[in-house]
């Protein structure tokens, strides 16, 4: 009896953890205090698969991905676990890892460091800007890296894609040694190669990257997509194509696609380029893809540096920042292949 007692004591106190709202509401109240027995053993957690924990020169990392992907769930990643130490107590790791998380690092952003290699690694590390990663051109095997994935680094400022902004909270950031572009005297770019050996070295990290964080094709990007207005890199030498065929990441449009928008959206060009009406419908295919776009029905600036910014990722042989048929069956292809959600 004494036993039975003590289990329903028991019941009562790990029930009224998880429940104290409803306990507050439907709980009679006797007039004279009840003092309840405390437990003398620690309550049974139920069984959860617990993931395991591995020590490397002082560092915790998960084993094994428990997430379920299906459910959109990436609970447990193979990454470090940060973890408090309070004194006289001890933080257990795989006691219950929750449902309800998610990983900060949504985004992949590109970037060129228009700098040789040594200057390079100065700016990133002694100026006011960094990026998670540097891919150097010097011919070995190795990535720098430069910030722990964990945390933030400098190197998106004022940026948007679809619904977000100010994405150094939720990216990681890779800069590639690459000297940028030269301007003539027609105001053309012409911009510098990328080694093969440095495309292998971007597209093995970025695969990397996005298996891990499980981040979304749509969510690889360059810096000039998340801020068209101010930035041109990587520019169209990066070979986003060769990404998308050879490691399965980034975005890329499905030529077959394109080919069923290309004549109709040539037919728009020449019959109504200057319309306010079409020129309103193509900034708002514009934004509906990621990019930050006010929708002014002209053909401004901020919509001219858009259209660059795409032609640089996804139409790289001519980036003349000019609305052509061409890339407007891009853009529709790609609109449909990857809609918004
Ligand atoms: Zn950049």
């Amino acid at each position: 009896m004494r036993k039975t007692l003590y289990i329903i004591g028991l019941s009562t106190f790990v029930f009224s953890c998880t429940s104290q709202q409803n306990v507050k509401k439907n709980t009679y109240k006797p007039k004279t205090p009840v003092t309840q027995a405390k437990p003398t053993v620690k309550p049974t957690p139920p069984v959860v698969q617990k993931p395991k924990v591995v020590s490397d020169h002082g560092v915790d990392f998960f084993t094994t991905n428990i997430a379920d992907a299906t459910k959109n769930d990436n609970t447990a990643s193979y990454g470090s676990i940060v973890t408090a130490k309070p004194m006289g107590y001890k933080v257990v790791k795989t006691y219950f890892p929750a449902v309800a998380q998610n990983f900060r690092q949504r985004y992949l952003i590109l970037h060129y460091t228009a700098l040789p290699d040594d200057k390079s690694v100065t700016v990133l590390t002694q100026q006011a800007v960094s990026a998670h990663y540097l891919v150097n051109n010097t011919g070995d095997n190795e990535i720098y890296q430069l910030v722990d994935e964990n945390k933030r680094a400098y190197h998106a400022g004022v940026s948007a894609w679809r619904n977000d902004k100010n994405l150094n909270d939720t990216s990681i950031g890779i800069e590639i040694v690459n000297m940028g572009y030269t301007t003539d005297a027609a105001g053309k770019r012409t911009f510098a190669p990328f080694s093969d050996e440095q495309v292998k070295k971007v597209a093995a990290l970025v695969k990397d990257i996005v298996t891990r964080y499980q981040i979304q094709p749509t969510n690889v990007l360059a810096h000039s997509d998340i801020a068209p207005t101010r930035k041109q890199d990587p520019g169209p030498m990066f070979p986003w194509k060769k990404l998308y065929d050879e490691y399965q990441v980034g975005m890329w449009y499905d030529e077959a696609a394109k080919q069923t928008y290309l004549e109709a959206a040539q037919a728009d060009i020449t019959a109504r380029y200057n319309d306010a009406g079409f020129i309103f419908l193509i900034q708002t295919a514009l934004q509906k893809f990621g990019y930050g776009m006010d929708l002014s029905g002209k053909w401004d600036d901020a919509t001219k540096k858009t259209i660059e910014a795409f032609q640089y990722h996804f139409r790289p042989q001519n980036y003349d920042g000019i609305m052509d048929g061409e890339t407007w069956a891009i853009l529709q292809a790609l609109n449909q292949k990857y809609p918004a959600k």
